[in-house]
């Protein structure tokens, strides 16, 4: 799991952002500020509606467009990571100052375990040689169910989440 970024992360990556936004002609609101913090201090992975909601709930004035399209800048620059989990919608979390890792979902609750092997970077270095091919990226993902059900304590959420967007 996730923990939430250091202070200087965040001051790292918020000089980061404005120096790319800068570079590229994008305007430097407060709001895209807010919301790369948020997602700094957030624990885990969460899609563009948690975001909007989870800033909306703590009181900032943020729309959904600046959420999301927020994300995209942030996904360009590399500061942000997007996965793709079957056909759901896409999932985000932070990339910058964290290592490097690979997901297994469960199909029930979809609660997202973070692992680190590094036979994988092993695997990578061979692949690269063998097939003389620069590697800029993987993802790999295991999907299956949690073996305890007691355990599938995500079901709560997603439940949580589903009456919020009735609500909506
Ligand atoms: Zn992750
Ligand atoms: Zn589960």
């Amino acid at each position: 799991m996730a923990t939430p970024a250091l202070q200087e992360t965040i001051d790292e990556v918020k000089e980061l952002f404005r120096t790319y936004l800068k570079t590229n002609g994008h305007r430097q609101t407060p709001e895209r500020f807010t919301v790369l913090e948020e997602i700094y201090k957030a624990d885990g992975h969460f899609d563009a509606d948690d975001m909007y909601f989870r800033m909306k709930e703590t009181g900032y004035r943020v729309s959904r467009a600046t959420v999301y399209n927020t994300l995209d800048l942030l996904v360009e620059c590399g500061l942000v990571q997007r996965h793709q989990f079957r056909q759901n919608q896409s999932y985000y979390e932070r990339a910058y100052a964290y290592r490097q890792h690979d997901h297994m979902i469960c199909d029930d609750c979809g609660a997202i375990i973070e692992f680190c092997d590094p036979r994988i970077f092993e695997i990578q270095s061979m692949m690269k040689k063998l097939y003389d091919f620069e590697i800029s990226g993987h993802s790999l993902h295991f999907y299956g169910h949690c073996s305890d059900p007691s355990t599938c304590t995500r079901k709560s959420d997603l439940k949580k989440k589903e009456q919020r967007q009735d609500k909506e």
